[in-house]
């Protein structure tokens, strides 16, 4: 965790962000050294209207932050990676999740489900 990510790590998460490169993306602004990734702009992982962003992040097109070697955000570009179906399907059920509706991950209807 933490600590800048090598070329290759950010090339292989680029090649796994499929979006298209003219839509618009975030930039967090990063106080440290560390390479910054980018976010979703309809989504993000975080809160862009934070008070502790002076300025707000920054806008520009998926094509050049990716010509800037930013890496897709984990969080909520690409998502984490789950190579295993059961746990995709433990993931679909918590973003669905509704605590107000479900008792617990269980009750949890899937999309798609016959
Ligand atoms: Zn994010």
């Amino acid at each position: 965790m933490g600590g800048a990510m090598s070329d290759a790590e950010v090339a292989a998460r680029i090649e796994k962000d499929d979006g298209p490169l003219d839509e618009t993306v975030l930039l967090k602004r990063s106080t440290g050294g560390t390479r910054r990734v980018y976010h979703d702009a309809d989504d993000p992982c975080f809160n862009a209207d934070d008070a502790g962003y002076r300025s707000g992040p920054e806008r520009v097109t998926r094509r050049e932050a990716q010509d800037r070697e930013i890496a897709p955000c984990k969080g909520c570009v690409i998502g984490p990676d789950l190579p295993e179906s059961h746990d995709n399907e433990l993931y679909e059920r918590a973003r669905n999740f509704d605590p107000s509706v479900h008792d617990s991950l269980a009750d949890v209807d899937l999309e798609g489900e016959s």
